[in-house]
């Protein structure tokens, strides 16, 4: 079982034996809050839903009134959404959710630094959300399930309707300094991250902002809904699957073969056919062979 595997490796990388304990959802909306109107947030998510509002109207009116960014903001635009990906799928995803290898300090906190500027949050919640999601996956008590919530409810709502998972539970080996540190630097980088562009002029606030922000939260959202809505499966099986087109959203960068993922959750290497392609391997590789990453683990 994929959930018993991850569960077992995180256990065995980080010694969480809490981990393989019950960890029911905590949403102040309930015990099922997917049944509530898509509106209601949970409490002390009421800022997560009104910037998840906000940066999809700013992006709407973007469109609208700037549609054409020209060639500098576009370049600014893509290389600022490919660091931030790189950021999740390399950083949170692979080195610090799966402990799949160990980052070089200097390269974890730059890629800390993207994803938050990304909208991906701070390193501790993306962390202990995605472990409880393998390790409960398909059931009431994953964060995220398109089975258990249906298709809005794992894209979207489930960021402001399915309450804060425990992180003392799932991820205590990210309780310390240098990770808090960047749990207080989440709206300062945030707001940077929104307004920034505002420096060189409008059309570069809507693109350099929301437009990038809202594109890199539903190409990784799909990760959330779409890969884990596998058709003709057998009830309680794997729902996860691989979506090739989806890596055209991830930049290439790998997390669109999310069956693979869920197969061999420990393994670094997400893409594991030649035609799968997987920039987050590649970099990961590269990263090795000059010694910024170590204890690479690659499936077998
Ligand atoms: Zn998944
Ligand atoms: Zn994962």
């Amino acid at each position: 079982m994929p959930s018993l595997e991850l569960t077992i490796s995180v256990a065995c990388s980080t010694g969480i034996e809490s981990a393989l304990r019950n960890a029911p959802i905590v949403s102040s909306l309930g015990p099922e809050p997917w049944n509530e109107p898509w509106w209601k947030a949970a409490q002390g998510d009421r800022s997560t839903f009104l910037y998840l509002l906000a940066i999809h109207l700013l992006a709407i009116a973007g469109l609208i009134f700037f549609p054409v960014p020209g060639w500098k903001i576009a370049t600014a635009t893509l290389v600022l959404t490919w660091l931030g990906g790189m950021g999740v799928t390399v950083c949170y995803h692979r080195s610090l959710a799966h402990v799949a290898l160990r980052l070089h300090a200097s390269v974890r906190h730059a890629l800390i630094f993207f994803a938050m500027f990304n909208g991906s949050g701070a390193p501790d919640s993306w962390t202990a959300n995605h472990r409880q999601h393998h390790a409960k996956v398909e059931t009431p008590e994953d964060i995220s399930s398109p089975t258990i919530g249906g298709f809005w409810w794992s894209h979207l709502r489930w960021l402001w309707q399915a309450g804060n998972v425990p992180l003392s539970r799932w991820c205590p080996d990210l309780d310390k300094p240098q990770y808090r540190f960047w749990r207080r630097l989440q709206v300062p980088i945030l707001a940077v991250s929104l307004f920034g562009g505002l420096a060189f002029g409008w059309t570069a606030f809507f693109w350099l902002g929301a437009i990038r922000l809202v594109f890199s939260l539903h190409a990784q959202c799909f990760v959330n809904s779409i890969a884990h809505m596998r058709p003709h499966r057998q009830p309680g099986e794997d729902s996860s699957q691989n979506i090739g087109w989806l890596g055209v959203l991830h930049l290439f960068q790998g997390e669109n073969w999310h069956g693979n993922h869920h197969a061999k959750p420990w393994s670094a290497r997400l893409g594991w056919k030649l035609w799968q392609i997987d920039f987050g391997w590649y970099a990961i590789v590269l990263l090795e062979a000059v010694g910024l990453a170590a204890r690479v683990r690659r499936p077998h």
